[in-house]
């Protein structure tokens, strides 16, 4: 099977967990305001990181920021906007995502996080469909925007599970950082982002 995003307006417009790169013919430029989403990890990170290092910006800050973002993002159509319940999920998911980034860098559970991380992807209703040539995909069941932008983030992660690279993707641990890395190093015990990584 494939990790892909949901259907609608979603389909194709992100490579599967497989295809790291832009592939060809789809320019880079297209993310204008988010530096290289181009895979589950780097959506993942994206997301994790429109909260900046504290005190900094939030991305995400009010419903018509976070609207924007997601529309950027290729997350939300250019017609659909947020409730002010689903921006308040929106933030759950987000920091809950933070939270198990962060438990990754330090080795250790977080069951409570893992929950709330848990309930938040519920959002997604995700399901398994198969298609009339048998191809077989996560996406959600929900036609409207709020579940199909979770049910990309929850299929972001899954096909990053899948990959083995979820355990390696970490919230910095450096004072007031916390941003999101990937920890590329042979012995996976890397804590602090690029930036704070001579500094430790
Ligand atoms: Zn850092």
């Amino acid at each position: 099977m494939s990790y892909e995003r949901p259907h609608d307006a979603a389909d194709e417009r992100l490579p599967s967990s497989n295809q790291p790169g832009a592939g060809p013919g789809r320019p880079r430029t297209r993310y204008h305001r988010i530096v290289s989403v181009t895979g589950p990890l780097q959506l993942i990170q994206a997301f994790a990181n429109t909260l900046g290092t504290s005190p900094g910006p939030d991305e995400l800050g009010t419903r018509e920021e976070a609207a924007a973002w997601l529309r950027t993002a290729e997350l939300l159509p250019a017609e659909a906007g947020l409730s002010n319940s689903e921006h308040a999920a929106l933030l759950r998911l987000r920091e809950s995502i933070r939270d198990v980034l962060a438990a990754h860098t330090g080795g250790r559970e977080d069951a409570a996080a893992a929950a709330r991380l848990t309930r938040a992807l519920a959002d997604g209703r995700l399901v398994l469909t198969v298609d009339p040539a048998s191809a077989v995909r996560l996406a959600s069941a929900a036609r409207s925007s709020y579940p199909n932008l979770v049910a990309a983030i929850a299929v972001a992660i899954a096909g990053s599970a899948a990959s083995g690279a979820w355990p390696r993707l970490k919230a910095c641990s450096a004072p007031r950082c916390g941003q999101a890395f990937y920890d590329e190093s042979g012995s996976a015990a890397v804590r602090h982002c690029s930036a704070h990584a001579d500094s430790m």
